[in-house]
């Protein structure tokens, strides 16, 4: 049932009245009680702010079809918390030019409007209003004949649904503008680290979903490109995604993190950087480029190469790996020629994609693990394999203790993180005769392990990464915009 505030029944009245430039009124069709609108005889048209954006069609009593559109508003400024979802018959599309210049092929509906209980009919075009003051602008078409504005004064007919926002909406808005919408695209809720990061951001008074990245589906369209859900949501009104995304699902879970991206949603290490870090090689290419020490590696298509493989990166024991393997699986350790042959052309011959590295034998089976985040080393654990095996990874059952890094490993895990321009990273380093040299860099590092190690609260420092950076954005914004 519709609310209506205590100073706005409906009744009709044909009489002129004088409105402020900020007042509140109600759209009793649409089920907001309360909205505050700015009146300005400037603009043209009229608009409320709207996401989520969906046409369809519905058919009349009378059989025909025609033409609705559903969509989301916030009616409450500087706060998402508040949400509504509107369904209207649309009249018209119009193309209208934003104050900053740009043109956007709106819906119009045509809604009754009631301030200062007066109630009559208006038409509002779509729009997200999001960076603007004001959720809805109530333009000189729609006052004709109705209001006058006094643009000097402000609030006329009372401060409204202020104090009465509890009672409309259930909440306060004593933080208005802090709390984030973040979305964790994954596939397992019960993972410790995503377990974290919904932890971290709800204490830091977020609203936190997890999304797993298989139930999401996307629509790519010119006007209203969206991202939905299996069970019927929209998620175009996320402020955030984390892309935590396992090994298998880089594919489609890059594609889906692109596609928020596409839809202004911030993400915490964009797709192009997930993917790239993703494939060994690519990655290893473009830090020796940039003047990372690496290990010798060597990469060949032919298995008749595979002799001079070997002998480029110094002989057995070397380590084989294959391109797309994570936690330690499928990096092998070969220790003598004979094996690393029968290794690499067995693997050739499945058409695996692999490449081989000079052994780093001194490392003792230990490596660092640097966690970057925006350029910093956030925490740094060493990382001991278990008896009998060479591969530190946590995963290989390898243990973790907190350490100090030199300078000169500091310098080559921030070089690392930036290169591969992730804002999350996960940077192996091992400590070779020659100086630290590193292995890779993971673009979902493991929560675990370096919290338990550290003391740290990495997952809080990662939901602080993207208050930081949104804020940086919605500056850029305001500049731009003016
Ligand atoms: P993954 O993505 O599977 O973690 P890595 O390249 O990080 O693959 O290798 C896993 C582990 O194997 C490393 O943490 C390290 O302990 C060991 N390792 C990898 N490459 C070498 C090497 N060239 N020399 C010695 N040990 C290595
Ligand atoms: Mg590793």
């Amino acid at each position: 049932m519709p609310l209506t505030l205590p100073q706005q029944q409906s009744q009709m009245s044909d009489k002129k009245f004088i409105v402020g430039a900020q007042e509140w009124c109600s759209l009793s069709k649409l089920d907001v009680a309360a909205v505050k609108v700015r009146v300005d005889s400037g603009a043209k048209t009229s608009s409320i702010h709207a996401f989520n954006i969906e046409p369809f069609t519905r058919n009349s009593a009378s059989g025909s079809s025609e033409q609705w559109v559903r969509f989301d508003l916030h009616p409450l400024q500087k706060s998402r918390r508040a949400v509504i979802r509107c369904e209207a018959p649309v009249v018209d599309r119009r193309l209208v030019r934003s104050s900053n210049g740009t043109s956007e092929n709106r819906f119009v509906i045509c809604t009754p409007v009631t301030l200062n209980g007066h109630t009559w009919d208006i038409q509002l075009t779509l729009t997200n209003r999001d960076a603007m003051g004001f959720r809805m602008l109530l333009g000189r078409e729609a006052m004709s004949g109705r209001i006058l504005v006094d643009s000097e004064e402000r609030y006329l007919h009372g401060t409204g649904g202020e104090d009465q926002l509890e009672l409309l909406y259930g909440m306060t808005m004593r933080n208005p503008g802090t709390g984030l919408k973040i979305g964790v695209l994954a596939s397992n809720p019960n993972l410790y680290s995503n377990r974290r990061l919904l932890e971290a951001g709800e204490i830091l008074g977020h609203e936190m979903v997890f999304l797993n990245i298989s139930q999401c589906y996307m629509k790519l369209d010119a006007d209203y490109p969206a991202v939905h859900y299996r069970d019927g949501r929209i998620l175009n009104d996320l402020d955030a995604v984390i892309p935590r995304i396992k090994p298998s699902m880089t594919f489609y879970g890059c594609a889906l993190t692109r596609h928020f991206e596409s839809l202004g949603i911030f993400a915490l290490n964009r797709a192009d950087a997930i993917s790239r870090s993703r494939d060994k090689l690519y990655s290893l290419q473009l830090l020796q480029k940039h003047g990372l020490d690496i290990p010798i590696t060597g990469y060949a298509n032919s298995p008749n190469d595979t002799e001079k493989l070997i002998e480029m990166v110094g002989g057995a024991p070397l380590i084989v790996k294959l391109l797309e393997g994570t936690q330690g699986r499928g990096v092998v350790l070969a220790e003598t020629t004979k094996a690393a042959e029968s290794v690499i052309n067995a693997m050739k011959s499945l058409r695996a994609n692999l490449l081989v590295q000079e052994y780093i034998k001194e490392a003792g089976g230990s490596d660092l693990r640097c966690f970057m985040i925006d350029g910093k080393v956030a925490a740094a654990i060493e990382r001991e394999a278990a008896p009998g095996e060479f591969r530190a990874n946590l995963h290989r059952g390898g243990t973790a203790t907190l350490t100090d890094i030199t300078a000169e490993e500091e310098a080559l895990a921030v070089k690392a993180a930036k290169t591969l321009k992730l804002d999350v990273a996960g940077v192996d380093i091992i400590r070779s005769r020659r100086g630290p040299l590193l292995l890779e860099v993971n673009s979902s590092p493991g929560l675990e392990g370096i919290e338990s190690a550290t003391g740290q609260d990495v997952a809080c420092m990662m939901v602080r990464s993207i208050e930081q950076q949104l804020s940086g954005i919605n500056e850029q914004v305001k500049l731009a915009v003016g």
